[in-house]
């Protein structure tokens, strides 16, 4: 079933020139850009978008680092985009994560990790109109 998932190449990444890179491993997954867009999130943007996380002790590191730089904020488009995204990038933790995924690859820690992907198919399409005011979502 093709769906769509919220891919953001975070600062670290975009810090270390990788994002043709990561680009370039969605697709020869067989994901599909649909949409993208660089962007260096305001603190309200980060905040907004990270809201989940609000009440957790590393919330204001995290904005922190989102905010530190560039992001690239990419909407993949495939079949089961949104596990399929999810796999491709590993654990939170580089540490954990499995070989060959992006956070093992080029990840330095928990918290700065790479990429962000939404982790469900109702939260994708959450986070794309957060991001992509107007996009069709389904
Ligand atoms: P994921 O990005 O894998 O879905 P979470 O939703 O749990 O992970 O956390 C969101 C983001 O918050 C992580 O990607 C990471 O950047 C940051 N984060 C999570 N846990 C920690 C932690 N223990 N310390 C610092 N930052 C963290
Ligand atoms: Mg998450």
């Amino acid at each position: 079933m093709s769906q769509r998932t919220l891919s953001i190449i975070k600062p670290d990444a975009t810090k270390k020139n990788l994002i043709g890179k990561i680009v370039a491993r969605f697709e020869s997954e067989g994901l599909r850009i649909a949409a993208i867009r660089k962007a260096h999130l305001s603190r309200p943007e980060a905040e907004g978008f990270y809201a989940v996380h609000s009440e957790r002790p590393f919330f204001g590191e995290l904005v922190d680092f989102m905010t530190s730089g560039p992001c690239v904020l990419i909407v993949l488009e495939g079949d089961n985009a949104v596990l399929k995204n999810r796999e491709i990038m590993g654990a939170t933790n580089p540490a954990d994560a499995a070989d060959n995924t992006l956070r093992k690859l080029y990840a330095d820690s928990i918290g700065e990790n790479a990429v962000h992907g939404s982790d469900s198919e109702e939260n994708a399409a959450i986070e794309i109109a957060y991001f992509f005011q107007g996009i069709q979502v389904f």
